[in-house]
């Protein structure tokens, strides 16, 4: 892999314009293609400094040194990367001595990150073809030598072409052997192998392919399709926890419209969410779909979403009865959140967000119960969460003309607050859905069932703010801090004072 020539300094070119990749290139009968620095758009002054820092201390001390995965195939096509990670083959103990501000780690896998300060960049040595350990085997090394590998193997046992790109830092050549470059270039999501045996083999990697498919506009090569249509049902033997991360990857990513409808045109969301699929039906799963587009189109104005709107979306639907002249609001606010809590459960969300998508759904009955009642609107509006309540209905029921009035009474009280109307947040969020502070590392609902592995509650035991992290970052859900906002159900009557 050290004969590929150099070449003459590269030019800067933004993020939005790659050049090129070049067509006429040599392709190789046996071996990689490799593509030469000045055939491909990659540039190092487009790689993270501290990972540039990693891949120069690599080379000089006459280790192979390659940036790799989603950061090549992002330079290729001309998109910043969300990180970057380098592969390498100077085994782990080589690299926690090479860096001495390094540390183990690895849930299925054992890599090593690297600090700079607060934040670390992965170093992975380049593995065999042997699947290791299993996706499911937690923090259990295979410590035999046979998992490491050379730059084939580690190429072969990746999930996607395009995934499959390395990034020399020894000529600043691409190399690929797999056929990544022509597929990105195709704009095609391929499975390397086998797909029935690489889905089989770890069903997350369904979820993913359409992740990236949706992420970038892609289309499937035939057979991946073929093998994304037949199985569906194996996504049960994945864990749990990384398929409700997938989920979330794609519902946090642009194009999340897409994504959505391709989780339930393939049949995933059946096998995934069968009790939400039911409850809301076919039409709430278009519903759902719509609020998804709504999204995409409000975060093209580099508007971003947090995880809780998000998630109060996919219960949307469960409004649908509601009659605002003969429903009862409290009645039908504790039936909804009721539901969603018992959907929240079947479908392992994390306890903050089905606390939040309940707050929410609960203020969306609020808006239409009460907006006849100027009292109430005008307390409600002032309420720390009302923005994100009414983002939810614009994004929602925006343009349904029969709400123009009700929607309308309640954007003159909140306009007459002269402050900036808020719900969006800076940046995609990327907050890890599981990664909430608290003993047992993540908000995620008691299971009775389970006698093994749980923690012990005593009676009357109040521990549900370390259940819930209380991020200091985010606003406190609680449901009846949320409730003390929504005054006096007997009517209109009496001076409602916020609560202090
Ligand atoms: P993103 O931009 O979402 O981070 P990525 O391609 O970098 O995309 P990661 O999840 O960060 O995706 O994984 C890094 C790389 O590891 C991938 O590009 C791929 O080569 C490999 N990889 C990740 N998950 C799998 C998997 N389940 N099976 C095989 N290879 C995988
Ligand atoms: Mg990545």
């Amino acid at each position: 892999m050290t004969n590929h020539a150099g070449a003459p300094g590269e030019s800067s070119r933004p993020h939005h314009e790659p050049r090129p990749i070049d067509q006429h290139q040599d392709h190789h009968d046996t071996g990689p293609r490799i593509i030469a620095r000045q055939d491909h758009p990659i540039s190092r002054k487009d790689v993270d400094p501290d990972t540039l820092r990693v891949l120069y201390k690599l080379k000089d001390a006459n280790y192979e040194s390659y940036l790799v995965g989603g950061a090549v195939r992002d330079l290729l096509i001309g998109r910043r990367p969300k990180d970057f990670d380098v592969a390498t083959d100077a085994r782990p103990r080589d690299l926690r001595r090479l860096f001495r501000n390094s540390r183990e780690v690895g849930r299925r896998f054992r890599l090593v990150h690297v600090f700079f300060g607060p934040k670390n960049v992965e170093v992975a040595t380049l593995r065999s073809m042997s699947e290791g350990p299993g996706p499911e085997d937690g923090d259990l090394y295979v410590e035999e030598d046979n998992q490491w590998g050379d730059l084939e193997s580690d190429s072969f046992r990746r999930d996607f072409t395009i995934n499959a790109l390395y990034y020399d830092i020894r000529d600043f050549a691409v190399i690929d052997y797999t056929g990544g470059v022509q597929d990105l270039q195709d704009r095609l999501i391929r499975c390397i192998g086998d797909p029935q045996v690489r889905f089989r083999e770890d069903p997350v990697r369904m979820l993913r392919a359409i992740k990236f498919a949706a992420r970038f506009g892609f289309t499937f090569e035939a057979e991946t399709e073929r093998a994304l249509r037949e199985l569906p049902g194996e996504i049960l033997k994945a864990s749990r926890f990384r398929v409700t991360e997938e989920i979330f990857r794609i519902l946090t990513q642009a194009n999340r419209a897409d994504g959505f409808r391709m989780l339930g045109s393939f049949g995933f969301l059946e096998v995934i969410y069968p009790d939400w699929l039911a409850a809301v039906g076919q039409e709430g799963l278009a519903q759902v779909e719509e609020f998804f587009a709504a999204v995409d189109q409000a975060g093209a104005e580099e508007r971003h979403f947090p995880l809780e709107l998000l998630t109060a979306g996919l219960f949307i639907p469960l409004l649908d009865t509601v009659d605002v002249g003969k429903d009862h609001f409290h009645r039908l606010a504790s039936r909804v959140t009721g539901e969603i809590r018992q959907l929240g459960i079947k479908m392992d969300l994390p306890k903050r967000l089905v606390n939040s998508a309940q707050e929410l759904l609960r203020g969306q009955l609020y808006l239409l119960f009460f907006a006849h009642l100027p009292k109430r609107v005008r307390r409600y509006v002032t309420a720390p969460f009302f923005d994100r309540v009414w983002q939810l209905h614009l994004l929602a029921f925006g343009g349904i003309e029969d709400l123009k009035d009700l929607q309308s009474a309640w954007m003159e009280a909140r306009r007459s607050l002269r402050t900036p109307i808020g719900g969006t947040v800076d940046a995609p969020d990327r907050r890890d859905i599981f990664s909430f502070r608290g003993k047992n590392g993540g908000g995620r609902h008691e299971r009775p069932q389970h006698g093994h592995g749980g923690r012990r509650r005593g009676p009357g035991r109040e521990d549900a703010r370390s259940e819930e992290g209380g991020d200091g970052d985010n606003e406190d859900w609680s449901a009846s801090q949320a409730a003390a906002w929504e005054g006096d159900d007997q009517g209109d009557q009496g001076d409602l004072q916020p609560p202090p």
